[in-house]
């Protein structure tokens, strides 16, 4: 018999078993609002001017593709930090700060997931948002950490449940390890509003939990780079020596190209040194280095002010195109008849709507029109352009079944 006659068939990963259920299908009047990945008004996949222009010049300007570095390329480290904190705060200025480039945001979050494990001095468990992104949870538990959740929802107001998530943070032992989403919190499109930020920040403090932030959103939640920084920033005013992650995918368009960033503040030089070394031996054994291409591109965007100024205006229309759907969409049920409060669509921010959609009447919507989301009712707002907005009308999302 064969090695492997005792291996089952696993379950699909909740988003791309969609995709390939989505590839499958025949019908012409599909619609896939799963991945959350930006399209253009055409439904098209959409590659920035300005990478497509970095991508020729760098033709030009690297003349090697030299291994980077088992942590990357210091320059692009230099660049990731700049750009989430600005160059005038102390850890940039002191060079108090130990970062990792990553395969993407995934591998950012996989990489610091090892490190807390290894080295976090109290309870190994990670207290994240509920709902959170689908990834969080498996990313980590395989990892070694243990996962629970904090409430972030209130699906009676399709809002930021503030006084449950400050209770859930007061309640958990002092000494936590908290994870955050930095911006356009994922799936739920419900960021806490400045002040609450504030609020969470003094939480965290008083209970002198350990704050890990993820941005994966950074500019892309409301097409301002400063505002969708200014929980982060808010934090690390605040004394938290904190760490967090950084995904170039979606604010760039880097998708495939794999470019992320892990960051930790540290207090003190020899800390830096200590962190940098044991960081190399978390990456060496699991891929050596990371991959260079995407890595040089984000640079040349964040470092170039050509090319910066560029990619500011590209990002902004991708932003402004996503807002613009979230109101196409709440206009076309209203015009065809759906006597449901659908004005959380416009209130969410960032790439996902949390539709409040039951996972049966996802089921159906699948089964019954061909339009695919993730079972939590989330839909990915890029998937949305003018040819296909009419279609998830009263008949299909807006009805009440
Ligand atoms: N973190 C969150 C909250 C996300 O939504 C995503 C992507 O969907 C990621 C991390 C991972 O990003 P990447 O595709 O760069 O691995």
């Amino acid at each position: 018999s064969s090695w492997w006659s005792g291996v089952e068939v696993g379950p699909p990963d909740p988003i791309f078993g969609l995709l390939e259920a989505y590839n499958k299908d025949e019908r012409t009047n599909k619609v896939n609002l799963t991945v959350g990945a930006y399209r253009d008004d055409q439904g098209k996949p959409y590659v920035l001017n300005v990478v497509k222009q970095i991508e020729r010049d760098n033709l030009d300007k690297y003349k090697e593709k030299e291994y980077a570095g088992i942590l990357g390329y210091p320059s692009f480290h230099r660049a990731a930090i700049e750009f989430a904190l600005t160059p005038q705060e102390k850890h940039v200025k002191e060079n108090l700060y130990v970062s990792a480039q990553a395969i993407g945001g995934t591998g950012a979050l996989r990489i610091i997931a090892l490190f807390l494990a290894k080295f976090f001095p109290h309870q190994k468990t990670i207290y994240v948002p509920a709902p959170t992104w689908g990834n969080h949870a498996p990313v980590f538990r395989s990892s070694g950490l243990n996962v629970e959740t904090y409430r972030h929802f209130k699906p009676e107001t399709c809002g930021f449940d503030s006084e449950a998530c400050y209770e859930d943070l007061r309640k958990i032992p002092d000494n936590s390890l908290i994870l955050f989403h930095a911006c356009g919190h994922n799936p739920t499109g419900i960021d806490p509003t400045l002040d609450e930020w504030s609020q969470l920040s003094k939480i965290c403090k008083e209970k002198n939990h350990y704050v890990f932030m993820d941005m994966a959103y950074q500019g892309f939640s409301t097409g301002d780079l400063d505002r969708d920084a200014s929980a982060l920033r808010l934090f690390v005013r605040d004394g938290h020596q904190l760490s967090y992650a950084q995904s170039f995918s979606k604010n760039m368009g880097l998708y495939g190209e794999r470019v992320g960033a892990v960051t930790i503040l540290c207090d003190t030089p020899e800390e830096k040194a200590a962190l940098e070394s044991q960081l190399k031996i978390i990456v060496r054994p699991m891929y050596s280095n990371p991959p260079i291409n995407g890595a040089r591109i984000a640079t040349e965007i964040l470092t170039n002010e050509n090319y910066r100024s560029q990619w500011l205006v590209e990002m902004k229309n991708m932003a402004d195109r996503i807002t613009s759907m979230r109101t196409s969409l709440k206009d076309a049920l209203a015009k065809h008849g759906s006597t449901l409060d659908w004005s959380h669509v416009t209130k969410q921010i960032g790439m996902f709507c949390f539709s409040g959609l039951s996972a049966e009447k996802v089921d159906a919507l699948r089964n019954d029109y061909g339009i695919y989301m993730t079972r939590d009712g989330r839909i990915s707002m890029p998937a949305l352009c003018s040819s296909n907005v009419d279609y998830l009308d009263y008949n299909t999302i807006g009805r009440d079944i």
